[in-house]
């Protein structure tokens, strides 16, 4: 592809040093969102290196290490003041959706100044590329939405990226049971290794049965769905306790029954977001003290020139045992 560049003064051209793919990348190459024009450059995760900026960019100069946040913030409109940037008038999740995303050598990135974050210089480039999406997703849509307390049980439904990094996550709020529930055993093994404090494989079935027999037929507290189909939806809606919270984080393409006639009565709280990557500064943080460590979520290299192969690893994850992929571009 062409180099791209500058269009708005606020823009940045940042050359690619890692990126990475995405699960919502997969479902654009199946088709699943049409929107996305043929031809269009994927990716909204990564780091790399500021090679050019317009002149009404100023917190940010050639030469700066970046990291790319996967929502694009004009940080003026009224979504961007009230702290939703995720349905910011002007971005939003654009990149690799309506404009040139991050898989590829160079990329223009608008609204620079509220839209990057500058890297430490100690900081491990790997953990960095975590940082544009599946933690801040994990954390915002799964564990604040979840309002995970001290003491909670919280079962994640889902073992890919995102819900390992609601898992890694979560235990910020010292959550006294961690339930992870997937089909992979692959996946609830480095859930185990990542201290969840038991998992389920419900490949029979029996998910429900036995979250309810570790918690006393009580039901959990907090139920993050990390799948995105009706029926881990609908198994969130069966072990949900009273007074629980369901937070929702999985991408929906078909509607799922609610069980209202269950739940009317439950003091239920059931929650949707889109991630804002407001809390990316607090996570770099935690990320730099070495409190959290997403790089555990990495489990492939590539250089960006084989990213047809990284493709074919990612989008068979469960042969591959394959979680997060990392290109580089040398
Ligand atoms: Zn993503
Ligand atoms: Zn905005």
């Amino acid at each position: 592809m062409p180099k791209p560049k500058l269009r708005d003064a606020t823009d940045a051209l940042v050359r690619m040093t890692k990126t990475t793919i995405c699960g919502t990348d997969l479902h654009i190459l199946k088709g699943d969102l049409p929107t996305v024009a043929v031809g269009r450059i994927l990716g909204h995760e990564g780091i790399g290196v500021i090679e050019e900026v317009g002149t009404g960019v100023s917190r940010f100069h050639k030469g700066d290490h970046v990291l790319i946040s996967c929502i694009t913030a004009c940080g003026k409109c009224e979504y961007c003041r009230r702290g939703i940037p995720s349905h910011c008038e002007q971005g939003g999740w654009i990149l690799g959706k309506t404009i040139d995303g991050t898989q590829a050598e160079f990329v223009r990135i608008p609204f620079a100044d509220t839209s990057l974050y500058s890297i430490p210089n100690d900081a491990d480039k790997d953990a960095m590329v975590m940082l544009s999406d599946i933690l801040p997703t994990g954390y915002e849509c799964g564990v604040l939405n979840g309002a995970v307390k001290p003491g909670d049980t919280v079962a994640i439904i889902g073992a890919g990226p995102v819900g390992l990094a609601a898992l890694l996550t979560t235990q910020f709020f010292a959550p006294a049971n961690l339930i992870v529930i997937d089909l992979d055993d692959n996946r609830l093994e480095v859930a185990k290794k990542f201290d969840a404090t038991a998992v389920i494989n419900s490949t029979d079935g029996k998910a429900v049965g036995k979250v309810m027999a570790m918690t006393s037929g009580k039901g959990v507290d907090v139920a993050i769905e990390a799948v995105g189909m009706a029926e881990t939806f609908g198994l969130c809606q069966e072990i949900i306790g009273a007074g629980g919270h369901i937070a929702n984080i999985g991408v929906h393409g078909a509607s799922v029954t609610l069980h209202l006639e269950k739940l009317w009565s439950q003091n239920i709280t059931i929650t949707t977001r889109l991630v804002d990557a407001v809390t990316t500064p607090l996570l770099l943080k935690t990320v730099m003290a070495g409190r959290l460590q997403p790089k555990q979520l990495i489990t492939h290299h590539f250089t960006l020139g084989d990213i047809i192969n990284a493709y074919d690893t990612f989008g068979n994850a469960g042969r591959e045992h394959a979680l997060k992929v990392i290109l580089t571009n040398d």
